[in-house]
């Protein structure tokens, strides 16, 4: 196993373990996939696919909380992480967020991870993997590209089971 690798892989273990430590009510480390997954939720209200999305800037503070709204603007680029990285740069003043944090509860898109790299986001937290339309570790896998101009720490599986029952229970509903 390369150092990278095995660097990334404790990285991951580190962060599948804080956050369970959080769902079981310890202290000492704030994952912030709740807030997103709230987000995801209020999508599945609003009728759209529920995946939710939260930033934090180098204080720690929520400076962003969306969910998808590509139905409700009429925009096929209206994922929850644009609309964050959108809302999250006006809060800095800057098109570049250096320091930041996101919380996505779904593995992003090559469109999302692309916007992720051009906003220099420092660490991507995401929930669920996305074989079909995810662009980190499946797809275009934009972060491994060799044009790649900025690589996010990056943690996957936070609270996987539950952002993936969200998705399964929102298509169920779609298909009856
Ligand atoms: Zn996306």
């Amino acid at each position: 196993m390369g150092k990278n690798v095995a660097r990334r892989v404790k990285e991951r273990d580190t962060c599948a373990r804080r956050d369970r430590l959080k769902q079981n009510g310890m202290t000492g480390f704030r994952s912030h996939m709740h807030i997103a997954l709230d987000e995801a939720r209020a999508a599945a209200l609003r009728g759209e696919v529920p995946v939710g999305a939260v930033i934090l800037n180098q204080a720690g503070e929520v400076v962003a909380r969306t969910g998808n709204r590509t139905r409700e603007l009429y925009d096929p680029t209206a994922h929850a992480e644009i609309l964050a990285i959108r809302e999250a740069c006006a809060a800095a003043g800057s098109e570049r967020l250096p320091g930041h944090v996101l919380y996505v509860t779904l593995e992003p898109c090559a469109m999302c991870a692309a916007a992720i790299a051009a906003a220099r986001i420092a660490r991507v937290c995401y929930g669920a993997a996305d074989p079909k339309s995810g662009g980190v570790a499946h797809g275009a896998r934009i972060f491994s590209h060799p044009q790649a101009h900025h690589v996010p720490e990056v943690h996957d599986g936070i609270a996987e089971a539950e952002a993936k029952a969200l998705l399964r229970a929102f298509f169920a509903e779609r298909r009856l």
